[in-house]
């Protein structure tokens, strides 16, 4: 490292780099200054993405009247080539030239990719390291792999920083990203992240592997990367601030998962109870690769779903009654010697909310469906002394439920002659849409409706369930029950139930709120 650059770290140190890094891009320099300007209270550290302009040296000059006025808030220029994932189309002598000139304007660092800089002369390099500190980047735009080989054909050019940006196409390459920087981060300054939905490990726990700094956007509209979270979703979701070497990591593992409410109302959850945990979205493509993270991050607590709440078992050292009756397991605890113990929190969630209401003992309940939620209720509620009742579009599975259970099985056409004190609905009729119901109108006799499906948070069943009388019990309610006990298991803590409702309600609002947008935009 040569005396200018020492000086330049040195002149970095007061700033103590903030832990997140926002880009700031903008269709003008203009727009891209406005947007700096706006971001700027909350975040101390910004990367203006020059490439994402088209002429990019006309944003120099407003750039240096921001250094001026925000001489504390740390500065990354960048203008990466197309050649190296970036927009500008110029030459690297080019690239070189703006990297320089922003460092003239006052960006205490400029990142300049591995292409560019193996093509450029060493004396190029040093010129640009005299004004600035520099961050020597390398992209992967499809995958994790060759760390080691890659860190060394970096070493070779002298930088500030070293940054690698892979792709996660597992989740397990997020171990790999931090076991490499948890190796080498004593012996240079290393930022490493995965992108891709999969990367979400790396972006959350990256820090407290030893990457310097990690990325996040200003807002959804300006994702820079794939996978790539925003600054407040980071900082409050996430609360990245706070993650050390002691934070448990907990996850909500499926596939799909992006739709899960989970993240949302469990990190409220811990943040509310101050326990040092964070819950990720695991977007697990096989159960092998779920369970190697288990093991090697490790994570202390899984919510599963769709579609290993059965395949998990057999990978489990041992499971509670329920779990083993259902057939089905949506909570996974790791014990402190590594051994997997697995729980079906999903009865809870059904019983909860109806012992609230009315007393089960000799209750009337019909269940619809005989799949996995189902028989999680029949189980659940039998428990508790309910009779119960079992209706589903193929006889085979509610016939064999109500063996094993002890309840009945019934058909559509008897429906006409009974009364319930509650149906619950699980099957997923009438998810993610306003028209379809399980049942009509004048099929509803109950004092009570239960409907598992929670988004649509009013579901076309609900509506005829209010239309004839009944009181009705949303699906949301059970989501957040079962939930809380999930958090009761593995904190030993009672849930902050209230704080998780209003949580999950507000997320689905905004969703709500996002679909209608998106719909408004399409016309
Ligand atoms: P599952 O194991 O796939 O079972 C689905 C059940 O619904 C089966 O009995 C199936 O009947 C029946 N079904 C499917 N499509 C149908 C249709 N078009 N008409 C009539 N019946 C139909 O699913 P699951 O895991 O039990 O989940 C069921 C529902 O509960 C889903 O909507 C899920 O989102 C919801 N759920 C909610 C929560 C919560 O926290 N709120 C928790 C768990 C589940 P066949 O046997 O004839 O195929």
């Amino acid at each position: 490292m040569s005396a200018a650059s020492n000086n330049f770290v040195a002149r970095l140190r007061p700033l103590r780099l903030p832990r997140v890094c926002v880009p700031v891009i903008g269709s003008d320099a203009t727009g891209m200054l406005d947007k700096a300007e706006a971001i700027v209270r909350d975040n101390q550290f910004l990367e203006f993405r020059l490439d994402y302009l088209s002429r990019p040296a006309l944003a120099l000059p407003k750039i240096k009247q921001f250094t001026e006025y925000y001489p504390h808030v740390a500065v990354v220029a960048t203008c990466r080539r197309v050649a190296g994932g970036g927009k500008f189309k110029g030459t690297i002598a080019a690239e070189l030239d703006i990297l320089g000139k922003a460092a003239a304007a006052g960006c205490q660092l400029v990142d300049l990719e591995l292409q560019s800089a193996m093509r450029a002369k060493p004396q190029q390099i040093e010129r640009l390291r005299n004004s600035a500190a520099l961050i020597l980047s390398f992209h992967d735009f499809r995958a994790t792999k060759n760390l080691e080989k890659v860190l060394e054909k970096m070493v070779a050019v002298p930088a500030e920083f070293y940054k690698i940006v892979t792709t996660a196409t597992t989740l397990y390459d997020n171990v790999l990203m931090m076991k490499f920087i948890e190796k080498n981060s004593d012996r240079h300054s290393l930022i490493g992240v995965c992108m891709g939905e999969q990367g979400i490990i790396s972006r959350v726990l990256g820090l407290r592997a030893g990457s310097i700094f990690t990325f996040a956007a200003a807002s959804e509209d300006e994702k820079t990367a794939p996978g790539q979270v925003t600054a407040q979703e980071l900082r409050s979701t996430y609360r990245i601030e706070q993650v050390d070497a002691a934070t448990r990591v907990y996850g909500v593992a499926g596939d799909p998962v992006s739709h899960s409410l989970s993240p949302a109302i469990m990190n409220a959850a811990l943040r509310r109870e101050t326990v040092n945990g964070v819950y990720l979205a695991l977007h697990a493509k096989t159960l092998k690769d779920l369970l190697a993270c288990v093991r090697d991050i490790p994570i202390h607590g899984l919510s599963v779903t769709m579609p290993y709440k059965t395949a998990v078992l057999r990978f489990l050292d041992n499971t509670d009654p329920y779990t083993t009756k259902i057939g089905a397991c949506n909570t996974v605890v790791r014990a402190q010697d590594g051994k997997l113990y697995g729980f079906n929190t999903d009865a809870a969630g059904i019983v909860r909310p109806l012992q609230q209401r009315l007393e089960l003992e000799n209750a009337k309940i019909l269940v619809l469906g005989a799949g996995g939620a189902a028989r999680a209720a029949v189980f659940g509620l039998k428990e508790r002394g309910a009779e119960v009742y079992i209706l589903n579009r193929t006889p085979g599975p509610a016939q064999k439920l109500a063996r094993s259970a002890r309840a009945r099985s019934i058909k559509r056409a008897d429906l006409k002659k009974l009364a319930f004190d509650v149906i619950i609905n699980a099957t997923p009729v009438g998810m993610g849409n306003t028209r379809e119901s399980p049942l009509k109108e004048d099929e509803i006799k109950a004092r009570y409706v239960f409907e598992m499906i929670y988004d649509p948070p009013e579901t076309r069943l609900m509506k005829l369930a209010k239309a004839a009388g009944a009181e009705v019990i949303a699906g949301i309610e059970m989501f957040v029950q079962q939930a809380a006990r999930q958090f009761e298991i593995w904190t030993g803590k009672p849930a902050p139930l209230d704080e998780m409702q209003k949580v999950a309600m507000l997320t689905l609002q905004e969703r709500e709120v996002a679909r209608a947008a998106k719909q408004n935009n399409k016309r």
